[in-house]
């Protein structure tokens, strides 16, 4: 099995709503996004996914988050942007596009977010 990972970092307010702690009052992460992927073939260039596809896959979900307010983004208006749900939405957001890219040859093995250095949630299934 081969594994492929590419890591990005995306700079964003959040407050957690139904929690008591420093957490429910607006505050700043620098957050990083660490994306794996698995498959048993490469492409015939020796490849799992290039990078720079991956990145591609990437780029728009962190976009989307960067220097915004989570919690005023659907799905977050919703749910908690908690690092757990994070993770799941960068899995669910980028899942269908590198299947549909690799005609099914690689899957997203599992999705990483880093609050700090030193927390982080991982999503897989
Ligand atoms: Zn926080």
């Amino acid at each position: 099995m081969y594994e492929v990972t590419v890591t990005g970092e995306f700079s964003s307010g959040h407050y957690l709503r139904n929690y008591v702690g420093k957490c429910e009052n607006p505050h700043g992460h620098n957050y990083k996004v660490r994306v794996t992927l698995r498959g048993k073939e490469l492409d015939p260039a020796g490849l799992l996914l290039d990078f720079k596809q991956l990145k591609l896959v990437m780029r728009p979900v962190i976009d989307y988050l960067d220097h915004n307010m989570i919690n005023d983004l659907p799905p977050f208006t919703e749910i908690n942007p908690s690092a757990e749900n994070l993770a799941r939405y960068f899995y669910d957001e980028t899942s269908k596009q590198v299947a549909e890219m690799s005609g099914g040859r690689v899957t997203v093995k599992d999705c990483t977010i880093y609050e700090t250095d030193t927390t982080t949630a991982m999503y897989f299934e």
